[in-house]
C-alpha cells in the first residue's frame, strides 16, 4: 500500500488519463474502421445493384422441358427493356456497356444494337435498325455471350483511385456460376438468408446480394492495402496516445508536487512548533482556499495552545508567588523564636502568626486544588434541589460580623428560587460574592442580595455601593490571581482566586455569572442557575 500522497495522486492520474486515452483511441479507431468499411461496402453494393438491374433486364430463357426458368418473366407494361423482344435472348436495343474490364482492360465486344437502327428483326417481324457494322454481324449472340454482355460493372466502378480492381460473380438459384469477372478468380457461393450481406474472405471484402429469381450476386475487391492503411493508423494512434499519456504523467507529477508543496510548508512549520516555541505561525499567503482553511485552523489551534501554555506558566508563577509570602512569614517567625530564649507571651504571638500563615497557605492550596479539579472537569458536584434564598440567608448570617466590622449594612430581598445544584459549592459562590461586596465597599455602604426566578433560571444578584470596577479591568475580573487594586486586595487578604473559583463552580452547574459596575457607585454581580424541574441547557442561558 503506497503511503505517499504524491504517488497516490500520480497513480490515480495515470489510471484516469490512461483509460480516457484508451477509450478515445478505441472509439476513434472503430469509427475510422467503420467509415472505411462502410465506404467500401457502399461501393460494392452499388456495383451489385447495377448488376441486379442488368439481370432484371434479361428476359427469362425459354425453360427446357422439366426445368424452371432462371428469372421471372418481366411483366407487361412495367417499362423495362426487353419487352416485346425476341424470345431467344431479346437483348435491349441500346449500345452495350463500356465493354471494358473494371481495371480498364478492353472487354469483350458489346452486343450488336437491336434498336431501330439495328438490322435485327424480332420474331414478330418488327423492323430493326441497321446498327454500326451491321454487315459484320454474324448472327444472334449465344446465351452465355448475352449474359456476359449484359453483366458488366459500370465504368465509374472500375476507375477512380481504387487500390485493386473489383470482381463479381452471378450464381443461379442452384449455386451454379452464371457469369464471373474475371473468370480465374470466382468467389465462393454461399446460401444467404438476408437480401444483402457482407463478408471478408482473406484479403477480400465482398457483398452478397440476392438478385431476381433467386440468383446470387457477389461483388468484391481486395482490400489488403486499406487494411494495411488502417493498421498503420492504429500504430499512429497508439504512438500518439502513449505520447499524450507520457506528457500527461510528467505534467501530473509536476502538478501534484505543486499541490502538496503547501502541505510540506504546513508540516515544516508545525514541526518547528513545540512547548518552548509556540509563537510561530504558518504563512497562508498564496495558499489555495482549502489549504488556507487548514492552515488557519492550525494557526488558531497554535494560538490557543500558546495562550494556554502562557496561562499555565503565569498560574504557576502566581501560585508560587502567593505561597512565598506566608512561607517567608513562617520561616522568619521560626528563626526569630529560635534565635534566643523567649517569654511565653512572645512564643504565643509567634505561634499565632505562624498559624495565620499556615491558614492562608491552606486556603490558597485548597483554592488551587479546586481550580485544578475544575480544569480537569473533575470538580465534584453533588446536585440536588437547592433554594438560593436559604443559601443567601445563611451566608448573610455568617458574614454579618464582617459587615459590622466594615460598617456595611447587609440586606436581603426576593423570593424563594429553587435551582439545580450543589449546596456546598453554591454557598461558596454566594459567600465569596457577598464577602467581596463587603470588602470593596465604603464605610456606611450597603449590600443587598436579591433572589429571583427568570424563565428557566433561578437568579441571585449581589448589589453593593462600593468603589466600583474600572472598565479596563472587567475582561480580566474572572482571571486567576487578578486583582484590580493590589494594595487593597492584600489588605483584605484576597489572593485574586475568588472570582475565578466562582466562575468555575457556576460553569460546572451550566450556569452563568455576569458583572456590571460603575466607579464610585457600586457593582452588581449576577448568577443564573438552571431552575429546578426545568430543562437546563447551557446554550439556552442568556449572555451576561
Ligand atoms: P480577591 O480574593 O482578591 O478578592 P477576587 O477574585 O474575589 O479576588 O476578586 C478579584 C478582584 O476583583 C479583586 O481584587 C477586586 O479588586 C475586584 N472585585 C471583586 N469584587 C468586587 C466588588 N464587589 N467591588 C469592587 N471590586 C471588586
Amino acid at each position: 500500500m503506497i503511503k505517499s500522497l504524491r504517488w497516490r495522486l500520480q497513480i490515480w492520474h495515470a489510471a484516469i488519463l490512461g483509460v480516457a486515452i484508451a477509450l478515445f483511441g478505441t472509439a476513434f479507431y472503430l469509427q475510422l474502421q467503420r467509415s472505411t468499411y462502410g465506404e467500401i461496402d457502399l461501393e460494392l453494393l452499388s456495383g451489385a445493384r447495377v448488376l441486379e438491374g442488368s439481370l432484371r433486364t434479361l428476359p427469362p430463357p425459354r425453360p427446357r422441358e422439366g426445368e424452371r426458368p432462371f428469372f421471372p418473366a418481366p411483366r407487361m407494361g412495367d417499362g423495362r427493356q426487353g419487352e416485346g423482344r425476341a424470345p431467344g435472348m431479346g437483348l435491349g436495343g441500346g449500345p452495350g456497356p463500356g465493354n471494358r474490364m473494371p481495371d480498364g482492360r478492353p472487354g469483350r465486344p458489346g452486343p450488336r444494337p437491336n434498336g431501330p437502327n439495328g438490322g435485327l428483326r424480332g420474331p414478330n417481324g418488327e423492323p430493326g435498325g441497321a446498327g454500326p457494322g451491321g454487315d459484320l454481324w454474324q448472327g444472334p449472340p449465344s446465351p452465355e455471350q448475352h449474359l456476359q454482355n449484359a453483366l458488366q460493372l459500370p465504368p465509374f466502378f472500375a476507375r477512380g483511385p481504387r487500390d485493386t480492381p473489383p470482381y463479381f460473380a452471378v450464381f443461379n438459384p442452384e449455386g451454379e456460376l452464371m457469369h464471373a469477372e474475371p473468370l480465374e478468380d470466382v468467389p465462393i457461393w454461399t446460401a444467404v438468408s438476408w437480401p444483402i450481406s457482407y463478408r471478408t474472405v482473406g484479403p477480400n471484402r465482398e457483398v452478397l446480394l440476392r438478385g431476381p429469381g433467386g440468383t446470387l450476386i457477389v461483388v468484391g475487391r481486395d482490400i489488403h492495402l486499406l487494411v494495411d492503411r488502417l493498421r498503420s493508423s492504429l500504430v499512429q494512434l497508439l504512438v500518439t496516445g502513449l505520447g499524450v499519456l507520457g506528457l500527461g504523467l510528467v505534467g501530473g507529477w509536476w502538478l501534484s508536487g505543486k499541490t502538496i508543496q503547501p502541505i510540506k510548508q504546513i508540516s515544516d512549520t508545525a514541526g518547528k512548533i513545540n512547548a518552548a516555541n509556540l509563537s510561530d505561525r504558518i504563512s497562508t499567503t498564496g495558499m489555495d482556499d482549502e489549504l488556507r482553511v487548514l492552515a488557519t485552523i492550525l494557526n488558531s489551534m497554535f494560538g490557543r495552545l500558546d495562550s494556554s501554555f502562557k496561562q499555565q506558566s503565569q498560574f504557576t508563577a502566581d501560585a508560587s508567588h502567593e505561597l512565598r509570602t506566608p512561607l517567608a512569614v513562617l520561616m522568619s517567625q521560626c528563626e526569630l523564636a529560635l534565635n534566643r530564649p523567649r517569654g511565653n507571651e512572645e512564643y504565643k504571638q509567634t505561634i499565632g502568626t505562624c498559624q495565620k500563615a499556615g491558614a492562608r497557605m491552606k486556603t490558597l492550596v485548597e483554592d488551587l486544588l479546586t481550580l485544578a479539579r475544575a480544569d480537569a472537569g473533575k470538580l465534584e458536584i453533588e446536585p440536588s434541589k437547592v433554594d438560593l434564598k436559604t443559601i443567601v440567608d445563611e451566608a448573610l448570617a455568617l458574614l454579618q460580623p464582617l459587615a459590622r466590622e466594615h460598617h456595611v449594612e447587609l440586606a436581603c430581598d426576593g423570593c424563594p428560587a429553587e435551582c439545580w445544584g450543589d449546596v456546598r459549592r453554591l454557598s461558596q459562590v454566594i459567600a465569596n460574592l457577598i464577602g467581596n461586596a463587603v470588602h470593596y465597599n465604603k464605610p456606611g455602604g450597603k449590600v443587598i442580595v436579591i433572589t429571583s426566578i427568570e424563565d428557566e433560571y433561578a437568579a441571585v444578584e449581589v448589589r453593593d455601593t462600593g468603589c466600583g470596577i474600572p472598565g479596563e479591568a472587567m475582561p480580566h475580573l474572572f482571571d486567576r490571581f487578578y486583582r484590580v487594586d493590589e494594595a487593597r486586595s492584600r489588605q483584605t487578604g484576597g489572593s485574586g482566586l475568588g472570582l475565578a473559583i466562582c466562575k468555575s463552580i457556576v460553569d460546572a452547574h451550566d450556569g452563568s455569572i455576569s458583572v456590571d459596575s460603575e466607579i464610585d457607585v457600586g457593582s452588581v454581580f449576577k448568577v443564573r442557575l438552571p431552575r429546578w424541574g426545568k430543562t437546563k441547557t447551557p446554550a439556552s442561558l442568556p449572555p451576561g
